[in-house]
């Protein structure tokens, strides 16, 4: 009997064997399904899985690869499309263990961290330098290119054009007047060379601003 089920149980295996031989794709995902129990290993759904490659330049194998639903998949390659709150989701994923995970984790919330749910996560991601590297090593951030990033009290990133209010009251220098709390600011300029600074007309003046006393609404 025991003589039995070790035979059944070798048949199988080689079946499986040749099955991944010959499909070396396949074998991948077979590896990625087993990795994540089936579950999209970004938001844990079930359904609609298939493989990713890591960008920019994964080697295909299950090491750089992630099993990742349609929904996150669609998102990841267009940050434009992505719907803030899906990414709830990573508050959980960002305990895999897998580096690959651990990537795309932080990357997203890197891409998300104007959030403040999403700055918090990513203070408290850990990855190790290696991966570190690699998560680094995929980002494309454009605010890069011309090196200078405003971003408000809360970390949300601001443009020119934006509104803001202030969040304490503040002396204006030279202005002899208080902007109080909450006063709203339209339209917006942006210092170049100085992420700290911004302009904007505040009773019929206009006066330089520093973006920590500021929050976009
Ligand atoms: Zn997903």
């Amino acid at each position: 009997m025991a003589r039995k089920i070790v035979a059944t149980s070798f048949l199988l295996s080689q079946a499986e064997y040749l099955a991944n031989m010959s499909n070396n794709t396949m074998s991948i995902e077979q590896e990625l399904n087993t990795r994540s129990e089936s579950k999209c290993e970004l938001c844990g759904a079930s359904k609609n899985l298939a493989g990713f490659e890591v960008p920019p330049s994964s080697d295909g194998s299950t090491e750089q690869s992630v099993l990742i639903c349609n929904t996150c998949r669609d998102q990841v390659s267009n940050f434009e499309q992505i719907e803030v709150n899906h990414w709830r989701c990573l508050n959980d994923s960002m305990w895999s263990q897998v580096p690959a995970v651990q990537v795309m984790v932080w990357r997203m919330l890197n891409q998300l961290r104007s959030e403040g749910w999403a700055q918090d996560l990513l203070d408290m991601l850990y990855l190790d330098d290696q991966t570190m590297a690699w998560a680094q090593a995929g980002t494309t951030d454009q605010s890069d290119e011309d090196g200078v990033k405003h971003l408000d009290s809360n970390g949300a990133v601001l443009e020119a054009g934006d509104t803001v209010t202030f969040i304490k009251d503040l002396n204006v220098k030279g202005g002899g007047f208080t902007a109080k709390r909450g006063t709203a600011v339209r339209g917006i300029s942006l210092v170049p060379d100085n992420a700290e600074q911004i302009e904007g007309r505040v009773s019929g003046q206009q006066i330089v601003i520093l973006t920590k006393f500021v929050k976009k609404s």
